[in-house]
């Protein structure tokens, strides 16, 4: 099998695994208990902290862990848009490919009488920063624009976007979780105030995530209960996942600059192969993009099809999001960046893993070169793009 859908989720590390079984079979202890096998379980969560807190350029106070990035990002904008309140600010400003757990927020805010105004991004799925300085106004609380996009693994320029938001005195939200432990992520080079990651898409395990809030940024709670992390999540912790999670972003902040470099060259190698399919188009930035992320719109083809017809070949491959597939509308992130339906419809996104070869490459562009070519075979859109009945669009 090859694994190649590493934006949904990766496999966990040899050294992550390790990390968490002690907490599990030996100290497991809760945290809030004072004998000592609790106190050990509430060392190591310490420990976590300060691990994860230097892996972002941040200090272990302004680290809190939650339950992955979907909490996080919604923690994060729930308590930008309560402070917003209580000065009277309630605008908010996104963009149009963020992931659902930042959409989904602000539509319920947007209920609850905020106006959110989401920002257009360019053909290669940038915002450009001379549309957020435009966008901002007296009234504005939060920005919030993911570091990187898990469909078309677009970076953005975060650093020049926080620095226009501390410059108006907006905070800063971003959904990082593509981002951390792929490339470089420092908070306070970045101006960045609050930041949202998950373990499991840096080779940690399901279900724990962390938040960064800015020293003076009032966090609301989400769960109500006992008072740990402060009193700002409440539930006892997951001793084992977040010892687990700091020890594969510890791991993989360590050897990013090896993997990046290494996974540059497979994703360009990658995405040339697939270039060779006719009426096919890359989306996202060639550059501005993540190591490991290819995606592709196929003409005449449906995603889903193309997709089943990989995976008897042995290949995991996701075509949009995870949380959209099973959903028959196209990626909201593909139509944002100007695909039309029909070539949304046609969409691929390959995720390469640090383990990935050469090999592995050149095997997915053959697999994906000929089931495009079966599909298209059959395909009665194909057949009148082809008799010139209608227009190719790619
Ligand atoms: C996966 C993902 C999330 C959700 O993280 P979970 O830990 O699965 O809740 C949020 N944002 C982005 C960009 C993601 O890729």
């Amino acid at each position: 099998m090859i694994y190649a859908d590493n934006a949904a989720t990766t496999k966990m590390s040899k050294t992550a695994i390790a990390a968490m079984l002690p907490y599990l079979e030996d100290v497991y202890g809760n945290p809030s208990s004072l004998y000592v096998t609790g106190q050990k379980a509430k060392e190591a969560l310490e420990n976590a902290r300060v691990a994860v807190a230097r892996c972002i350029g941040a200090e272990p106070r302004e680290i809190l862990f939650t339950s992955g990035g979907s909490e996080a990002d919604n923690q994060a904008i729930r308590s930008a848009a309560a402070i917003g309140k209580k000065a009277g600010k309630t605008h908010i400003i996104s963009d149009a490919i963020e992931h659902h757990a930042v959409l989904h927020t602000l539509k319920k805010l947007e209920a609850e009488g905020f106006a959110v105004t989401y920002l257009p991004v360019q053909e290669n799925g940038i915002v450009d920063p001379a549309a957020l300085e435009e966008a901002i106004r007296p009234d504005t609380c939060l920005v919030t624009i993911m570091t990187a996009n898990n469909e078309i693994g677009t970076v953005q320029p975060v650093r020049t976007l926080g620095e226009i938001c501390r410059r108006h005195g907006v905070l800063f939200h971003t959904d990082a979780v593509q981002a951390v432990g792929h490339i470089p992520v420092n908070v306070k080079d970045d101006n960045i105030d609050l930041l949202s990651a998950s373990a499991h898409k840096f080779h940690g395990p399901k279900g724990v995530g962390f938040l960064y809030a800015k020293r003076g940024v009032r966090l609301e709670n989400l769960i109500e209960g006992g008072a740990q992390e402060r009193g700002l999540r409440a539930g006892t912790e997951n001793v084992a996942g977040i010892v687990s999670m700091a020890a594969a972003l510890e791991e993989a902040v360590g050897n990013m600059a090896q993997n990046s470099v290494r996974l540059t060259h497979l994703r360009d190698r990658l995405i040339a192969g697939l270039s060779d399919i006719p009426h096919s188009v890359l989306n996202g930035d060639a550059a501005q993009r993540l190591p490991g992320n290819v995606n592709f719109c196929f003409e005449g083809i449906e995603g889903e099809s193309l997709l089943l017809l990989l995976d008897d070949k042995g290949i995991c491959a996701s075509s949009g999001s995870a949380c959209t597939s099973g959903s028959l509308d196209p990626s909201h992130v593909l139509l944002a960046i100007g695909r039309v339906h029909d070539v949304a419809h046609g969409s691929l996104r390959l995720t390469l893993g640090e383990d990935a070869t050469e090999a592995d490459v050149d095997t997915i562009i053959e697999a994906v070169k000929a089931v495009v070519a079966h599909l298209r075979s059959f395909s009665p859109v194909w057949r009148d793009l082809c008799a010139g009945k209608t227009a190719f669009i790619l």
